[in-house]
């Protein structure tokens, strides 16, 4: 056989082969009978075809040249049908590929969606859908779409209503659903009618969203804002919100009563200015634009405001920017206070120091002026009273001289040698004693009208001094004086060296005799302030009389110590006009502790 031959018959029988294959795979699609037919008849055709090659081969004959002309004469139409079949399957494959990514997009849709057939039924339902109810798809499809509802008759009137195109489908509704497991979810529904070819309703096609959790953040939010409105109305303080312009976006009661408003809403999208006097709200004014521009929080600036009535008042306000998520300021948020009483106890306060200090100066100059004026006629009583002292002895001794003491009664003898001398002492010694109260009271007095200059003293060298200066007064009473390292403190040299004296003075003056006496001089920084303390282990103070020491004149015991009862009184004199304290920690049969405190440097 011609080789040319051979070649085209195997290429032909290749082309069956191929043909034969593609109908094979072709005979499992879903095809239509008459499509089927072909195919069986074509599989004859290439049977046949096969079977004429075997014989004509095997036994070399032309026999059969006839039926492979007609058959050769169908080839074209035989490799049209081959390509038609292989393009027919890509196109299958596409559509099967659409298919399935359309069917995965339907179940993996973020929302649940179903399809009712014009009974109601749910004919399709994805994936998400089932998720969200917990059911299976054969539990659903076929079932009435109310049974999955809580308000099953009202569900069922409305799918009947639309189906009856009776009732536009609801653009978004909600419904509460209920799941396999009986927990309820709400869920927001929009259906879509389906139609025929011919226009007629075929069903309904609906989404459904789980919104439970919206809803509930929507109630919660809801129930905060409730909350913070309600505490924003009931503060007494003012609150309120300005945009960058100043406007009120926001204001509670308080603020709407002070600008005479009569609900917050009233002050929305307005200014100070509609409210304030011109002055005032160019004020209010600049301070927002100032926390608007420059970002910085204004704290209890005092401002003062004036009322719907025209009453003045004053305010403590704090206003802070406001910033959106991204940081951008967008407003101010401000709280003010109504400081008005606060402000009014302080004018009234500033007022009696200032009447408090005129009435101590006027005191001090009276006390000035009487302990200065009193010497005067002290001094008289007291020159006249030695003067007459000494003419009563000139009397009593002219008498013993040129007078007979017989002639001179009992009485007058009584009243010339006990009387008068007695008396006489006792205005004198009283005089004294008034003379040393009127120089006490006159150093109390030039002590209110001393300067005070204020320095950084050196504690460890005024105690050492002070300490020497008593050096007389140690060695007398036996005692020790014990100074540890003491801090510097802020305060008049001189005054403040009196106050130690005065207080070391008393330590060694009020030892107790039985034990030797020890003195320790100590200190410490608390707060700013040193803390100077004298220690001494003498008689003590009864609790009692711990306070009244500091007053003017108190002595315990006048009689056994001498004194004026005025040391203390000078050291706490003093320390007041320092912004300092003194005070006394002590007991009875053991000792005291006598407290300073200055400011420290
Ligand atoms: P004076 O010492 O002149 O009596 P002060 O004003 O200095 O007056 O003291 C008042 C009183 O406080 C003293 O009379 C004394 O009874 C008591 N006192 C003061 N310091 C001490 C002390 N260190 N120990 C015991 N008593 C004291």
């Amino acid at each position: 056989m011609h080789p040319v031959v051979v070649a085209f018959d195997l290429i032909t029988l290749l082309a069956s082969a191929v043909g034969l294959i593609v109908l094979l795979r072709g005979w499992k699609r879903a095809l239509e009978p008459k499509a089927k037919l072909v195919f069986v008849g074509l599989l004859v055709f290439t049977l046949c075809y096969g079977l004429c090659l075997f014989v004509e081969w095997s036994w070399d004959t032309k026999a059969l040249d006839r039926i492979e002309d007609v058959i050769g004469a169908l080839l074209p139409m035989w490799w049209a049908f081959i390509i038609y079949a292989f393009l027919v399957g890509i196109v299958e494959q596409e559509l099967r590929e659409r298919e399935s990514r359309f069917q995965e997009l339907f179940d993996e849709a973020p929302i649940g969606y179903h399809e009712l057939d014009t009974k109601g039924h749910i004919t399709r339902v994805n994936r998400t859908e089932l998720e969200m109810l917990g059911y299976r798809a054969e539990e659903m499809l076929g079932r009435p779409v109310w049974e999955f509802t809580v308000e099953k008759e009202k569900s069922q009137q409305a799918v009947a209503a639309k189906l009856a195109g009776k009732m536009p489908p609801s653009r978004a509704f909600e419904r509460t659903l209920q799941r396999k497991d009986g927990t309820l979810l709400l869920a927001l529904i929009e259906d879509r009618l389906l139609y025929d070819k011919a226009g007629r309703i075929r069903g309904i096609c609906s989404t459904i969203q789980n919104i439970t959790k919206r809803k509930q953040a929507e109630e919660s939010l809801a129930q905060e804002r409730n909350l913070l409105r309600t505490l924003i109305d009931n503060m007494p303080d003012n609150i309120y919100v300005k945009d960058t312009k100043s406007r009120f976006i926001v204001a509670n009661i308080a603020v709407a009563r002070l600008m005479g408003a009569t609900t917050p809403d009233e002050l929305l999208g307005k200014t100070d200015f509609d409210f304030y006097p011109q002055e005032l709200a160019d004020k209010y004014y600049a301070d927002d634009q100032n926390v608007i521009k420059m970002g910085q929080l204004l704290v209890g600036r005092e401002e003062p405001a004036v009322d719907p009535e025209g009453h003045r008042k004053w305010y403590s306000t704090t206003k802070v920017p406001l910033r959106d998520s991204r940081g951008k300021i967008t407003g101010i948020i401000g709280i003010s206070r109504d400081i008005t009483a606060r402000k009014r106890a302080e004018d009234d306060r500033e007022r009696l120091m200032q009447t408090l200090a005129l009435k101590n100066e006027e005191l001090e100059s009276v006390l000035y002026v009487t302990s200065h004026d009193l010497r005067a006629p002290l001094v008289n009583i007291q020159g006249f009273g030695n003067e007459l002292s000494r003419s009563c002895d000139m009397i009593h001794s002219a008498l013993r001289d040129k007078v007979k003491a017989a002639d001179i009664s009992e009485e007058v003898l009584t009243v010339l040698n006990k009387d008068v001398p007695e008396a006489l002492g006792f205005i004198l010694s009283s005089a004294t004693r008034m003379d040393s109260l009127l120089s006490g009271l006159l150093r109390l007095s030039r002590l209110g009208q001393a300067s005070v200059n204020i320095e950084p003293l050196d504690m460890n060298a005024m105690l050492t001094e002070v300490t020497k200066s008593m050096e007389y007064q140690v060695k007398e009473a036996g005692a020790t004086v014990d100074i540890e390292s003491l801090p510097p403190c802020l305060g008049d040299a001189s005054q403040i060296n009196q106050v130690f004296s005065n207080i070391l003075d008393n330590a060694l003056k009020y030892l107790d005799e039985s034990r030797p006496g020890m003195i320790r001089i100590y200190a410490k920084v608390e707060d700013g302030q040193c803390v100077y303390c004298v220690e001494d282990n003498g008689a003590g103070i009864a609790p009692e009389h711990q306070r009244k020491i500091f007053e003017i004149f108190h002595r315990l015991e006048p009689d056994r110590k001498s004194g004026e009862g005025l040391g203390l009184t000078i050291v706490r004199h003093i320390l007041d006009r320092h912004n300092g304290k003194v005070w006394v920690e002590s007991e009875p049969g053991k000792g005291s502790r006598f407290f300073v405190s200055l400011p420290s440097v």
